[in-house]
């Protein structure tokens, strides 16, 4: 299973949300900005470490579900996820 990290820059994040369509664990935040919550999928049980910050949000994830968050970047209109494979 690849394991893999989600980045979401909130500079360029503008709160559109289309991400949320894409991937479910992908929510709207607080501050009205986009975060992961591994919890949030109403479908599936998902594990991951998450750490928000004021300037970004990374998420690792030890899954087959790396397409899904990969959608999630390519609907981004601002550019705003970042999808890597990385390694142990
Ligand atoms: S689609 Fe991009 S800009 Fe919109 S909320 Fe998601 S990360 Fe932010």
């Amino acid at each position: 299973m690849p394991r893999y990290e989600i980045t979401i820059e909130k500079d360029a994040c503008d709160g559109i949300f289309a991400c949320l369509t894409r991937d479910p664990r992908f929510v709207e935040g607080e501050d009205g900005l986009a975060t992961i919550d591994p919890d949030a999928d109403p479908i599936y049980d998902c594990e991951g470490e998450v750490t928000d910050t004021e300037r970004r949000v990374v998420a690792t994830f030890d899954d087959d579900r790396i397409d899904e968050a990969r959608q999630a970047a390519v609907a981004c209109p601002t550019d705003a996820i970042v999808v890597e494979e990385v390694s142990e």
